[in-house]
């Protein structure tokens, strides 16, 4: 089992620490040559969800990682990751979309909107680290809830589609990494 960490803007790095304590094998996407390496699932990171929706498009790797996140590629986006899997963005535009939300950017204010808080995550007390974050707003249906803190949606999945408006990455927990990870491993027995 092999993960692709989006690289061509922000917090990519911390992501690769926690693969690695998984025991996951993963690899960076910086150019569309990168894509020749097979890998079964992909996290978008923390960032500017603008910049790097720009630099997707850019670099020609948008249109193929659409594709394949359209095909059911499990995915995971952290913070500026969630916006890029938001089918609505409140202060910006949608990039991937395919999550029936709407993420508000900066939802906790320019300044003050860096914090820690520990809130269940799938029913599991998991400490959770915001920087600028957005939240969710609105949820379809078809999205599940995996958390909420401060009355807001902050972890949602939707098929195979997983996001958190935190970074948990920068935590020592690897809670969110795991359920990733179970996801990536029940589309690899399915195809
Ligand atoms: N504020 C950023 C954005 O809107 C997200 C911040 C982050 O990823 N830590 O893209």
């Amino acid at each position: 089992m092999t993960i692709a960490i989006l690289a061509v803007q922000g917090a990519f790095a911390e992501h690769g620490g926690m693969l690695d304590r998984l025991g996951a094998a993963h690899f960076e996407i910086r150019q569309a040559a990168d894509l020749a390496c097979p890998f079964d699932g992909l996290i978008l990171p923390g960032g500017e969800s603008t910049v790097m929706n720009k630099l997707l498009r850019d670099l020609g790797l948008f249109e193929p990682l659409k594709e394949r996140i359209d095909s059911g590629l499990p995915v995971f986006g952290t913070c500026a990751g969630l916006i890029l899997l938001a089918d609505r963005v409140e202060g910006g535009e949608r990039c991937f979309g395919g999550m029936d939300v709407t993420a508000r950017r900066n939802a906790y204010g320019r300044q003050l909107g860096s914090f820690r808080t520990t809130a269940p995550f799938a029913g599991r007390p998991t400490p959770m680290v915001f920087i600028r974050a957005p939240y969710i707003a609105q949820a379809g249906p078809e999205v599940e809830i995996l958390a909420e803190t401060g009355g807001h949606i902050v972890a949602a999945r939707q098929g195979n589609r997983l996001a958190t408006a935190f970074h948990p990455e920068l935590t020592q927990d690897e809670t969110v990494h795991a359920c990733f990870l179970d996801m990536v491993r029940s589309s690899r027995r399915r195809n």
